[in-house]
């Protein structure tokens, strides 16, 4: 089945990876800035970085005949240091006129500190004054309720950005209700250990249904599976969801959230033939 990895850092990942996911129907990625793993020592670090997500990372993918879209931020880990998101932030316009950037993200928050929700908010206001869309990254673990409960509140509280233009990413058993509530996506990540696995996933689209539902791998340089949507994909069809239903989640819903970003630009290797009577 074609689908959509709507969340993953393929800058993480290896050349054979993306053969993989080319392999197991992956049409399109879209890969959010996120932390490396280290701190960056400034604001051209970053520079760096969105040149790497909006030309080199890009062509590596579309070589794979995987199209690539990415999201443009700071993220919460290193906005704890205002100054310096600042001068990101104020850096993003420069990239987003380029081929293949959906919006601002994983803005969100980690530890849901002060200094967290000040950037936040900045890229809110960023968002809203150049009609972007958004994508949350959502807190870890002991952290996520409550942090989800304040960026919901901060969303409810920007009424230039309408709640369908966002999707709040790693929803959990405990907060999937309270986005879909809020009207906004949400994403559902599939990780090995922590976060959700793809059984979780089956049995959350079973209780909530699949509309405004996407799942992702968020792939990165940690312990995380670049093939975690089609093991999701194998889990519904074990428990005989059709594929109508299964489609709508690795599919048709990044494609409707994405369609939402003007620049968005994407005909799958086929349909053009399969249009033509
Ligand atoms: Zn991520």
């Amino acid at each position: 089945m074609r689908y959509i990895d709507p969340h993953i850092h393929m800058v993480s990942r290896t050349t054979d990876d993306y053969k993989r996911m080319a392999l197991a129907g992956c049409v399109l990625v879209s890969e959010p800035a996120f932390w490396a793993g280290f701190d960056r020592s400034g604001a051209e670090g970053f520079r760096d970085y969105f040149r790497q997500l909006t030309t080199f990372e890009r062509n590596r993918s579309l070589a794979y005949g995987i199209e690539h879209q990415c999201w443009l931020c700071i993220n919460a880990k290193e906005a704890e240091n205002v100054a310096l998101a600042r001068e990101v932030i104020a850096m993003i316009p420069e990239f987003l006129a380029g081929p293949g950037v959906l919006g601002i993200g994983e803005i969100g928050l980690n530890k849901n500190t002060r200094n967290e929700a000040t950037v936040f908010l900045e890229h809110l206001e960023l968002a809203a004054r150049l009609l972007e869309l958004v994508l949350v990254h959502t807190p870890h673990l002991a952290d996520k309720y409550q942090g989800t409960r304040m960026i919901l509140d901060m969303l409810r509280d920007e009424p230039r950005i309408d709640p369908e233009r966002v999707c709040i990413d790693h929803v959990e058993e405990h907060t999937i209700r309270l986005a879909l509530e809020a009207g906004h996506w949400v994403g559902m990540t599939l990780y090995p250990i922590t976060k959700c696995t793809p059984s979780r996933a089956a049995d959350m689209v079973e209780t909530y249904g699949a509309e405004r539902v996407m799942v992702n791998s968020a792939g990165d340089w940690g312990h995380s599976d670049p093939l975690a949507v089609p093991e999701f994909i194998f889990e519904m069809r074990a428990r005989g969801h059709d594929e109508a239903l299964i489609r709508r989640v690795v599919y048709e819903n990044p494609l409707a959230f994405f369609s939402q970003c003007p620049r968005f630009q994407f005909t799958p290797r086929g349909d053009a033939v399969a249009a033509t009577p």
